[in-house]
């Protein structure tokens, strides 16, 4: 699908695959999560902006380049966590925020139960993580919180992402930078992508 960057590298697909194995245990889970988001970020920033610097070496003055904006990463409760901590050790002077969602169990929409975000949006390069995409409800309120509260330049990190939470997400954010390691084919009836990897939260936590 072209509305999103698949991220096909090897590495991240190897990963994916071990993810999806219903066998991995949640310790293992983990491990590859946090990887894979290592992984993936390093593509998903590849256009940060930068502004040209100089500096002196032992040796002799060289050019280099800076960050232009500071970071906030934001992961969507529960599952998001699992993809924090490896992208701060990328990033750590990043700051983060928290977006706490749940699904109504009947509707299937997304309600905040927890929001705690930096002032001046604006200024900052967000990171939206949650590894998994998939009727697009939360990503839709998650983003329409980070634009409410001045966010300008926004990028959406998923691990798997189904074909209708992308047309969700195009519909009210055509522009919007998205990634992920795999599009699968749909949902089932109770919302999880199929095939996917199940519940990404239960399988990060054992619960
Ligand atoms: N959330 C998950 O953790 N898995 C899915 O398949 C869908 C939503």
């Amino acid at each position: 699908m072209k509305d999103i960057h698949v991220i096909g590298h090897p590495l991240v697909q190897h990963n994916l695959t071990r993810l999806r194995d219903g066998q991995t245990a949640p310790q293992e889970f983990r491990r590859l999560l946090g990887e894979t988001a290592m992984l993936m970020l390093y593509e998903a920033t590849r256009d940060f902006t930068v502004r040209p610097v100089r500096v002196k070496t032992p040796v002799a003055a060289a050019r280099g380049s800076r960050l232009a904006r500071e970071v906030v990463i934001v992961p969507v409760l529960r599952a998001g966590l699992g993809m924090l901590d490896a992208l701060l050790q990328l990033i750590p002077d990043a700051r983060v925020g928290f977006i706490g969602l749940k699904r109504e169990e009947k509707t299937l929409r997304a309600q905040f139960y927890h929001q705690s975000l930096p002032k001046n949006l604006g200024r900052f390069e967000v990171i939206l993580i949650d590894p998994m995409l998939a009727t697009g409800g939360s990503a839709v309120a998650a983003l329409d919180l980070l634009h409410e509260r001045g966010a300008k330049h926004v990028r959406l990190v998923n691990l798997v992402a189904s074909p209708q939470g992308i047309r969700r997400v195009r519909a009210k954010y055509p522009r919007l930078p998205m990634f992920a390691a795999a599009v699968d084919r749909t949902l089932n009836k109770k919302g999880y992508i199929v095939p996917g990897l199940g519940d990404a939260g239960d399988r990060l936590f054992g619960t």
